[in-house]
């Protein structure tokens, strides 16, 4: 007899007390209309970031009504990233979905990456979004950069307006699991494991409720710790400025040499002196910055903390009989 394939759909969400109904009466009407189509059980797997608002009590009233709903709750807010994290050690599905809450995923992508995984040798159907309309200008200018920048320091290649919206096989979700690193990137996680990606390209959606939780400064410490995580180009990048800097300074000296032998040494030139000692200080600050950042993260991994603290849990129930299967 051919196995019923599981789909857990893991959904981070950090006060999002709006729009969790909203996802699960879209999700449901997806589920649905696959499930007439497909031998499949489908699971909500949601994780609660330490929300400040009742997300929780709304997670909670959601699995009472809706015996597909499992929820894991945080101690605090631990970052998306450890909450996707929490989603894929606990998910056991042998088909593994990551998806926001906001909608901004469009939910019926969801068939068709299983259609796709199903009937393809590809490991993880992802998808990307091919423009950023209704995105602040500013963001969506940083956003581009960064990707340039990551695509040509590191070794792998993340795809422009690349979601963390995947489907992925329970092999490729035991890999990502197996990388413990606490300094989570998981756009490049994602690379990193290999396995064939195909991607859908959809076009941007805004939020269906709710406010986004990254502010720009939240975002450009996410560029950083993503650079970090996958390049040491920065840190080749201080010792060619100081090697730079060398060869400037080496020049300088037989210039000033030639300089004192044939007009003498007046003393004069504090002012630019004085300018090029506070330049060569802040460059050196700035690689000393550098190498700091990589210490920093190497220091938290010694560490070895838990990516997060679960406070509560709940597990729906497994193995529902294909007729109590509601939706
Ligand atoms: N999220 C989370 N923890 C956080 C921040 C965000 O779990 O600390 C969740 C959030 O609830 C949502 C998803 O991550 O489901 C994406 O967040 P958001 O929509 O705010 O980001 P954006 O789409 O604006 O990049
Ligand atoms: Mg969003």
């Amino acid at each position: 007899m051919k196995k019923q394939d599981r789909i857990t759909i893991i959904v981070p969400c950090y006060n999002e007390e709006e729009t969790i109904p909203i996802f699960v009466e879209e999700m449901n009407k997806i589920y649905t209309r696959m499930k007439k189509k497909y031998d499949i059980q489908m699971e909500y797997l949601f994780v609660d970031d330490g929300s400040k608002d009742n997300t929780l009590e709304v997670m909670k009233e959601t699995a009472e009504n809706n015996p597909h709903v499992s929820f894991i709750s945080f101690s605090r807010n631990f970052g998306k990233e450890a909450a996707m994290f929490a989603g894929l050690e606990n998910a056991d599905g042998n088909y593994v979905v990551i998806m926001d809450v906001d909608l901004q995923d469009p939910p019926e992508l969801v068939e068709q990456m299983y259609h796709e995984i199903k009937n393809s040798h590809y490991d993880c159907i992802a998808s990307r979004r091919v423009d950023r309309k209704g995105e602040s200008p500013i963001r969506s200018f940083f956003a581009k950069m960064f990707y340039k920048i990551i695509r040509k320091i590191s070794k792998i290649n993340i795809m422009p307006g690349a979601r963390d919206f995947r489907m992925m096989t329970r092999q490729m979700v035991d890999s990502i699991v197996s990388l413990r690193e606490y300094n989570r990137f998981s756009k490049g996680i994602f690379q990193w494991v290999g396995f064939e990606t195909k991607w859908l390209n959809f076009e941007n959606r805004n939020r269906v409720a709710g406010t986004t939780k990254w502010s720009f400064w939240g975002l450009l410490v996410y560029a950083i710790e993503g650079v970090i995580a996958f390049s040491t180009a920065p840190l080749a990048l201080s010792s060619i400025i100081g090697i730079v800097f060398c060869v400037i300074a080496l020049i300088m000296v037989v210039i000033f040499f030639v300089r004192a032998m044939i007009w003498g040494d007046p003393v004069s030139g504090w002012p630019s002196l004085a300018c090029i000692i506070c330049f060569t200080a802040g460059i050196q600050l700035f690689c000393n910055g550098i190498t700091g950042l990589y210490l920093s993260k190497t220091y938290s991994e010694v560490k070895g903390r838990p990516q997060y603290i679960i406070k509560t849990k709940h597990q729906c129930q497994k193995n529902n009989s294909k007729d109590s299967d509601e939706s």
